[in-house]
């Protein structure tokens, strides 16, 4: 298994959903065999991809001094699964546009950009040995396994979510029709709190599911266990981090990017666990 860039530069242009701010991206071909961030507004600055300088919030962010790269998950989750380990990513804003809150708009990218492989390998990550990561009451569990497999689990007190339980092989097919159309979705009630911190400046009912305390606000969903499918989203932007052709089941429970970021960080710190060739 080779390493892989794309074929020809693309353009995107979007809101950070935090940062409220208007943003233009290019995903750029590269030869470098790694995921590069380059901040056009900060003299072209630029940090990898790499797990000892990503921090969870409410997204996962690449932060290496004083530069920030903000919300990477989704498009991390699509590089990863297209196989595509190999790019510049310029921006001229710190936070990556989140345009419907789903990861449709970096699948159409990178598909018009095409893909191009390159004569470097790739590493192959296997889980080893059962392991279980805990946290209050969220929990990652991980087993051996042939090819790449995720079990989510939330619950959620209320009546539009409840209990939802997915299990998906992963691959680019299952990815692009049952996991990257999935939206963000938030709470009425937390919005206010997030604005005060600064935080979701940028979200609205075009790029968030808005649940109040009843309902959906803006209906209809585009899958009926459309949250579980973010989650999922969501875990595969994160286990990127790992960067190479992934095997094993995760089963992931009331999880979130601190714990799915925990557990990336004990398997790349535990090699009787996980085996990275
Ligand atoms: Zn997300």
């Amino acid at each position: 298994m080779f390493k892989k860039t794309i074929r020809k530069q693309v353009h995107l242009n979007g809101t950070g959903v935090h940062s409220g701010k208007d943003v233009n991206l290019w995903i750029c071909p590269s030869e470098s065999g790694k995921i590069l961030f380059q901040r056009k507004d900060r003299g072209d600055a630029s940090v990898g991809l790499d797990i000892e300088k990503i921090q969870a919030m409410h997204s996962s962010s690449l932060i290496c001094g004083d530069m920030k790269i903000r919300t990477i998950e989704h498009l991390m989750a699509v590089l990863f699964v297209f196989g595509i380990n190999s790019v510049l990513i310029k921006l001229d804003e710190e936070e990556l546009p989140f345009f419907d809150g789903s990861a449709l708009a970096f699948c159409d990218a990178l598909e018009r950009a095409g893909a191009r492989t390159l004569s470097m390998e790739k590493k192959s990550i296997s889980i080893k040995k059962p392991f279980l990561i805990k946290e209050d009451n969220a929990s990652i569990h991980g087993t051996p396994g042939d090819g790449f497999k995720i079990t989510y689990i939330i619950e959620y007190d209320h009546p539009c979510i409840g209990r939802q339980e997915l299990s998906l092989k992963i691959n680019r097919d299952t990815f692009r029709k049952e996991i990257a159309p999935a939206r963000t979705f938030g709470f009425l009630k937390d919005a206010e709190k997030l604005r005060e911190k600064k935080l979701a400046l940028g979200s609205s009912l075009d790029n968030t599911i808005v649940l109040d305390d009843e309902k959906i606000v803006n209906g209809p969903l585009r899958f009926q266990d459309e949250f579980v499918r973010h989650k999922i989203l969501d875990f595969i932007g994160d286990l990127s981090l790992l960067d190479g052709r992934l095997s094993g089941y995760f089963k992931a429970e009331k999880a979130g990017h601190s714990l799915h970021l925990k557990a990336v960080r004990f398997l790349t710190e535990n090699k009787e666990f996980c085996e990275i060739a």
